[in-house]
């Protein structure tokens, strides 16, 4: 019988024979559970009602006949990056977000951290962050001290990050919320993550990952983004990030998902550069659809 069919009986159980006139319970069920071992007794007396078989392909049976749709390589692409990426020496693996936290504090002021932190790097090197967090952190990086600081001096310490004026802003509505409805915490969940001022999918994936060790979603930056569409591994070229989350997300393995993050936008930093991708000296030069031969 193939492999993709289940015996199914009037009562919806899959796999289990269901006896018309077979009582629950006593000797009653021991046969039931004898004719499950042995469903086709080699006599049956004329006049008893016949075992109901019927057969039936789930929708779970048909997705598994339907082989899911994954980049070609992508495996031998990941091994590649994983191998170029060992030394782990790109400024994300000496600046990001994990990194700029204080590690020593109580687990609600390190989460509120690694959120203002990654409020901070949107649009801004990892260098630029990092040293907005050090200042940030001396002056006291805790939801009150945040609300206690004026706006003019919350600018002097994050600038000059990226639209530091629009983040001073964002991290003071933040941070307001966080205490009145948080009771200083964050939001353990990406739902409430998205509602704050300043913070989009992207982050509040990464949030939840590093913040909470929860893998809610690949955290897909412009970095991953690039990448993604270069190697191919999205099915049809994406124009957004949240676009290729969702199309990433789609077939890859998801204990992969945490990983991917980091790993690629390290790559993105030493390797597979916005502009001039150093695709001669890249592992994947053969087998990537995005690389820049010579003539190309
Ligand atoms: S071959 Fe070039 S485009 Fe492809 S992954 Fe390597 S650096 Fe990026």
């Amino acid at each position: 019988m193939s492999s993709a069919l289940r015996r199914v009986t009037r009562s919806g159980r899959r796999g289990v024979y269901n006896v018309v006139g077979c009582k629950e319970g006593g000797t009653s069920k021991d046969k039931c559970d004898a004719e499950e071992e042995n469903p086709l007794p080699k006599h049956r007396s004329k006049g008893k009602r016949k075992v109901h078989v019927e057969y039936e392909q789930t929708a779970d049976e048909d997705a598994e006949k339907k082989p899911k749709w994954e980049p070609i390589s992508w495996d031998q692409h990941l091994e590649n990056i994983r191998q170029m990426r060992s030394s782990r020496d790109a400024p994300v693996d000496q600046m990001g977000a994990e990194k700029c936290c204080d590690q020593s504090a109580a687990p609600q002021v390190m989460r509120y951290q690694v959120l203002l932190s990654l409020m901070l790097s949107s649009q801004t090197k990892d260098q630029v962050t990092s040293a907005a967090m050090c200042k940030l952190r001396e002056h006291g990086l805790t939801v009150n001290k945040i609300l206690e600081t004026d706006d003019d001096t919350l600018g002097t310490l994050i600038y000059p990050v990226g639209f530091w004026k629009n983040k001073v802003k964002f991290i003071k509505q933040t941070t307001k919320i966080l205490h009145e409805k948080y009771g200083g915490d964050i939001p353990d969940n990406v739902a409430d993550l998205v509602k704050l001022p300043g913070v989009g999918p992207k982050m509040a994936h990464l949030v939840m990952d590093i913040a909470w060790k929860n893998v809610s979603g690949i955290g897909v930056d412009t970095h991953v983004h690039r990448i993604s569409n270069r190697l191919k591994w999205v099915k049809k070229e994406t124009k957004t990030p949240e676009e290729t989350r969702v199309a990433l997300e789609d077939w890859m393995p998801r204990e992969l998902w945490s990983e991917i993050n980091w790993l690629l936008v390290g790559f993105g930093q030493q390797m597979c550069l916005p502009v001039s991708p150093q695709c001669s000296e890249c592992l994947n030069k053969a087998i990537c659809p995005g690389a820049k031969r010579k003539g190309k």
